[in-house]
């Protein structure tokens, strides 16, 4: 999506350690123009899927995922993250490795949001080495519930994780896929 590249290009900062920041449109100052322009795409590339329910995680994904959603007409559901798990019952659980943070949390989502009946978009901001998705899929595998799809901001394809979610069989569609980067420079590239 040449929208999302153009500002990643103009607002976009590399940092140490793999990161890109993009605090000032997407995940701390978030830009609703482009955001609404970033639903919009999603509901097109999906437009195939009749789905009942988006999924993503907290708490960078929720911005985007509640805009795409006004896209779909389908409530958001965000995993929450947790270091006191508390088993009752009533949850599904997994465990995520941040990328950004280095820990690992435990993941939560309600047993009463989700279900067999559910055909599930997962929405998320990054994708760099594909553990949160690997949370979220383990999540609608619990519940029983298809994944029709997982709509992605920006991936970092050179760390992998959109690969092994394709070779998984899960459709991935990032809007911005970018295929090297370093402080001077970010390469965007397409699938194949
Ligand atoms: P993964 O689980 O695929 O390794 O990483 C995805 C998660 O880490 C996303 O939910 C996102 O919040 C965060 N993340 C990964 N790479 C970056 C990055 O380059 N910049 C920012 N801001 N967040 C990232």
């Amino acid at each position: 999506m040449k929208l999302l590249e153009e500002r990643i290009l103009k607002d976009g900062i590399v940092k140490m350690g793999n990161v890109l920041k993009v605090d000032s449109f997407l995940n701390h100052q978030m830009d609703i123009e482009l955001l609404n322009e970033m639903g919009k795409e999603w509901k097109r590339l999906f437009a195939d899927e009749k789905i009942s329910k988006i999924l993503t995680i907290e708490s960078s994904g929720i911005g985007i995922a509640v805009i795409a959603a006004q896209y779909f007409g389908v409530p958001v559901v965000f995993a929450k993250k947790t270091q006191t798990l508390n088993l009752d019952g009533d949850l599904y659980t997994t465990k995520v490795e941040s990328f950004t943070h280095g820990k690992v949390y435990d993941v939560v989502v309600s047993k009463k949001f989700i279900s067999e009946d559910d055909n599930i978009l997962i929405i998320d901001d990054f994708l760099a080495n594909g553990n949160a998705l690997l949370g979220l899929t383990h999540i609608a595998e619990q519940a029983g519930a298809k994944v029709a799809g997982i709509g992605i901001g920006i991936e970092k394809r050179y760390q992998g994780g959109g690969d092994m979610m394709r070779n998984k069989g899960y459709r991935v569609e990032s809007l911005a896929l970018i295929e090297r980067m370093s402080e001077k420079n970010i390469e965007f590239g397409t699938l194949n």
